[in-house]
C-alpha cells in the first residue's frame, strides 16, 4: 500500500483557471509602439544627416543628450539617447537637429 495521497480537486476548483497569469515582460502594446517608433524615426534622422552640409563629409557624429536608457547592469543602451545636433569630423561645422 502506497503512502502518497492522491490528489482529487472539489468540483469549485476545477472552475479556476488552469494557468498561472504572468505579468508581461515588455510592457503593453502602446509601450512597445512607442519604443518602436522612437527607433524609427532616430534611424531616420541619421539618415538625413549623414552627410556634412559645409564639406559633404560622411564623417558625421550625432550629439546626444544624456537622457539614455540604463540596461540591467546600469549601463547605457546604445542609441537610446535624443539626438540634438551633428557634428563634422573634417570641417568641425555642427548643425542642431530639424524637426
Ligand atoms: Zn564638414
Amino acid at each position: 500500500m502506497s503512502c502518497v495521497s492522491i490528489y482529487r480537486p472539489s468540483l469549485a476548483v476545477l472552475d479556476e483557471p488552469a494557468t498561472i497569469p504572468f505579468p508581461r515582460l515588455f510592457g503593453n502594446l502602446k509601450t512597445r509602439n512607442a519604443a518602436s517608433d522612437s527607433a524609427l524615426n532616430r534611424a531616420r534622422l541619421v539618415h538625413e544627416n549623414r552627410q556634412c552640409p559645409c564639406c559633404n563629409s560622411v564623417a558625421i557624429d550625432p550629439m546626444e543628450l544624456n537622457d539614455f536608457h540604463l540596461n540591467g547592469a546600469g549601463k547605457p543602451i546604445p542609441g537610446t539617447a535624443t539626438i540634438v545636433a551633428f557634428h563634422c569630423n573634417r570641417c568641425l561645422h555642427e548643425w542642431p537637429v530639424q524637426s
